[in-house]
């Protein structure tokens, strides 16, 4: 037999080529594998991050933190294509986490655990299980995982929201075991990354949210401020077109408070305006929406209803704030009272500033009727006063 240079050559040398041949056909096979296990685990990686952008664009538009945890519940799982895990809320005290959504095979970790039983929860960072490396594995997990696995914490801030549980597949002999480590701390790492994403992406949901509320509320009393009663009446006037349904405001303020700030001081002033806004949040109907117009003002909107029925509400409010706070500052001053105007849209005033000049004005013939008493707006109340065309309504003609 001849060798590739035509030199002929012997049996021995014959069964080296042969082993030879084997062996490079071997390591090419083994070479494609690895290729193909790393192509497919790229796509995997690829497929994961297109997920990722995708939850990112949700929570990006999510109002609350519980939209998000809803956005998470529906799109974790396609975050981790690989491998299986576990999505923990806190709850209780703040010091339980219970799973909110798994994925995956049957996930190794309990569905609720004591922030005590996870090494990742008490310490406030990662804690890795690396593959084939043995390390203190947290009380929650029910057995040992078969591949790598990491607890990685959701920070939001000052606090953790939650726990973000994975593990590794376990993986027949076969596979390389560089690639198993390397896919193993890749989705580990991955994990990692989520989490903390998660983490600032819920606590700037959170802000978002808070910043939402205050720009919405009157910091001392927490009822709906000026502004968001501007856009909620805006609303209201264009539903109660849609349904042709009329809507009621009544404006309500309190007598003489000049008075009771002067005698008892601001503060106690403060505490008054404070149980105030308690009561007419506890008389109205769901739907709705107090406001405190400014200063002792209260603004309420109601939506669907009738001349008769706000008139009704108005006298209610009246009586409730006599009998509750009527003594509310002692002996001192006279006791607490309140004068409102009520009028109707469309009978009274066919927009929103007209609407609240038309309370305003019976609310101020009340007060010259002796205060303590509901008064409903007149045809032509509600006429601007000279050179105010906003909605501020008549602070100057008073
Ligand atoms: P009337 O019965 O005519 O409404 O008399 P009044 O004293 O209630 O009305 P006036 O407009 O003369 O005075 C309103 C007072 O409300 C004056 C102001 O210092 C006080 N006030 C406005 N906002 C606040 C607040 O946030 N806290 C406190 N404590 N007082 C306030
Ligand atoms: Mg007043
Ligand atoms: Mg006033």
């Amino acid at each position: 037999m001849l060798d590739e240079h035509g030199r002929v050559i012997g049996v021995a040398g014959v069964a080296r080529d042969i082993t030879e041949r084997k062996r490079a056909e071997d390591a090419l096979r083994a070479s494609n594998a690895r290729l193909q296990a790393l192509a497919e685990e790229l796509g995997m990686r690829a497929h994961a991050r297109s997920a990722m952008n995708e939850l990112s664009g949700v929570l990006g538009a999510c109002a609350t933190l519980e939209d998000g945890q809803a956005a998470l519940v529906r799109h974790l799982a396609a975050l981790f294509p690989e491998g299986s895990g576990c999505l923990y809320w806190c709850c209780g005290d703040g010091k339980e986490a219970a799973s909110l959504v798994s994925w995956g095979a049957e996930s190794g970790s309990a569905s609720t655990m004591t922030f005590d039983q996870c090494l990742a929860l008490r310490q406030g960072q990662p804690h890795h299980l690396r593959l084939g490396v043995s390390a203190p594995a947290c009380a929650h997990l029910l057995r040992v995982p078969g591949g790598g696995a990491v607890c990685a914490p959701l920070n939001l801030g000052e606090r953790l929201a939650g726990l973000l549980y994975w593990e590794g597949p376990h993986l027949p002999d076969t596979v390389d075991e560089a690639l198993a480590i390397e896919r193993d701390t890749a989705w580990r790492q991955w994990t990692c990354a989520v989490a903390e994403y998660l983490g600032l992406a819920l606590s700037n949901l959170a802000l978002r949210h808070t910043l939402q509320i205050q720009a919405r509320h009157d910091p001392l009393t927490d009822l709906f401020n000026r502004r968001y009663m501007e856009e909620a009446l805006e609303r209201e006037l264009r539903r109660a077109d849609r349904s042709r349904r009329p809507m009621g405001v009544i404006m309500a303020d309190l007598d003489h408070f000049k008075r009771y700030n002067d005698t008892l001081g601001h503060d106690a002033g403060d505490r008054l305006l404070v149980a105030l806004a308690e009561c007419l949040r506890a008389q109205v109907r769901a739907g709705d929406i107090v406001c405190r117009y400014g200063g002792e003002e209260f603004l309420i909107i109601l939506p669907e209803t009738s001349l008769d029925l706000v008139t009704q509400r108005a006298e209610e409010l009246r009586e409730t704030v006599a009998r509750q706070l009527g003594s509310f500052g002692g002996d001192a001053v006279p006791p607490v009272t309140m004068s409102l105007g009520v009028a109707l849209y469309p009978i009274h005033a066919g927009d929103a500033a007209s609407l609240i000049r038309a309370a305003d004005a019976a609310m101020y013939r009340a007060k010259r009727s002796g205060r303590n008493r509901v008064e409903i707006a007149e045809t032509g109340e509600s006429t601007p006063p000279p050179q105010n065309d906003s909605m501020s309504a008549t602070s100057n003609s008073r």
